[in-house]
């Protein structure tokens, strides 16, 4: 934690990528991956692939454990990191590492600069690894495939937060401006400027009050609810004015309990306004005060980080994530797929992981973003 090892993204060779490549793969159904799936899903050209994976151990971008049964490779945070940002590099969306600014309940925040060495913020996405032992006593059913999914979990939330942030920076909402995602990490505009909870004083609490409550309200009318709007998720740029950010946890004003996620959101702009600067109102928004004018919600939900086959309902729910995974798609009985090692693959199988870890190289060594423009 804390410095970036950038300079291993110069350092390593394509093959070293494609065994990390493979070694992803292979944790979808494995906390430990064999060697032996590992060589014959990365099907490099001259072989060698133990001898790459000894040196990718010694850069601590995968560990090699010894388990009861079984022993195997797995990504360390660093090796997934490194995944990631080496596919925005070769996209040129980043071309140089600065410092990490931020850490956050489950992210790391650095600046980094493009070709044009405008700055930006790159946020890596961390989840799971902590949480699981919170979860491991209550829920043992689970314990079993979590260790393995604080990868999916990481992506699934940078996904959903890079989703909302553009639909939300579509519909001119003032959010930083999304530029690209990968993996875990989300690459955006950096704001100038702090949190509000820096800021002690402001000149017209009452005209920030009213920004802030009709930003909840509008947010509402597009049905979608913020659930996390605090003093550390408004920031205030240069002219004074608040840019939210912090969108993983985002609902539908649909949700069940969307009203709670609601009144929470408002109730904490309220008290932040009265024990930080003594500004109390009798105006505050209420659920039933929402007009839907767009639908924001769904077609976030469709824009795809709910349709991953490979993550968990309950998982979800428990981590604070409230997905709408597709049941159809969540394979609930066959825990024992993860780390049994002893799965037979068939040839047919292999082949189809060799397609994935190609189309992923493939993707990843992409020169060119999608343009995000606002709807202006
Ligand atoms: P978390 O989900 O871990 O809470 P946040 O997205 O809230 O992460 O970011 C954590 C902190 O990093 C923020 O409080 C803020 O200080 C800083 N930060 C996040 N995004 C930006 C940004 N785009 N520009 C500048 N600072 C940012
Ligand atoms: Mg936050």
């Amino acid at each position: 934690m804390g410095k970036l090892d950038v300079a291993i993204l110069r350092y390593l060779t394509s093959e070293d990528f494609r065994v990390l490549t493979a070694v992803e793969m292979g944790m979808k159904n494995h906390e430990l991956v064999p060697g032996s799936l590992v060589a014959s899903i990365a099907n490099l050209r001259h072989g060698g692939v133990h001898k790459l994976m000894k040196e990718l151990c010694k850069h601590r971008l995968l560990t090699y454990e010894r388990g009861k049964q079984y022993d195997g490779y797995r990504l360390t945070n660093s090796g997934y990191d490194y995944l990631a940002l080496k596919a925005l590099t070769n996209r040129k969306v980043i071309a140089s590492f600065g410092n990490q600014i931020g850490v956050g309940k489950e992210s790391n925040i650095y600046t980094v600069a493009d070709e044009d060495r405008t700055p930006l913020c790159l946020k890596l996405h961390r989840l799971g690894r902590t949480c699981f032992r919170n979860i491991k006593g209550k829920r043992d059913y689970h314990a079993h495939r979590n260790r393995a999914s604080w990868l999916y979990l990481s992506r699934i939330s940078a996904t959903k937060e890079f989703a909302y942030m553009k639909a939300l920076y579509e519909r001119d909402f003032p959010v930083p401006k999304p530029i690209d995602f990968n993996r875990h990490c989300v690459v955006m505009q950096l704001v100038h400027g702090g949190p509000l909870t820096h800021v002690t004083s402001v000149a017209d609490p009452d005209a920030l009050y009213d920004e802030l409550m009709n930003l909840i309200v509008r947010l509402g009318n597009c049905g979608v609810i913020h659930g996390d709007f605090n003093e550390f998720n408004i920031m205030i740029d240069e002219d004074n004015h608040p840019i939210i950010i912090d969108f993983p946890q985002m609902v539908s004003t649909s949700h069940t309990n969307a009203e709670l996620y609601f009144d929470r959101d408002v109730r904490c702009v309220r008290e932040f306004f009265k024990k930080r600067f003594g500004y109390e109102s009798d105006l505050y928004p209420k659920f039933s005060d929402l007009e839907r004018e767009d639908e924001l919600d769904t077609e976030v939900a469709c824009s795809g980080y709910n349709r991953t086959k490979d993550l968990d309902n309950d998982l979800l729910e428990e981590m604070g994530i409230g997905l709408q995974v597709s049941d159809e798609e969540s394979d609930s009985d066959d825990e024992e797929n993860v780390e049994d090692n002893k799965t037979k693959y068939s040839e047919q199988d292999l082949e189809e992981l060799r397609k994935e870890v190609d189309a992923s190289i493939q993707s990843d060594t992409r020169t060119t973003v999608p343009e995000i423009a606002a709807k202006t």
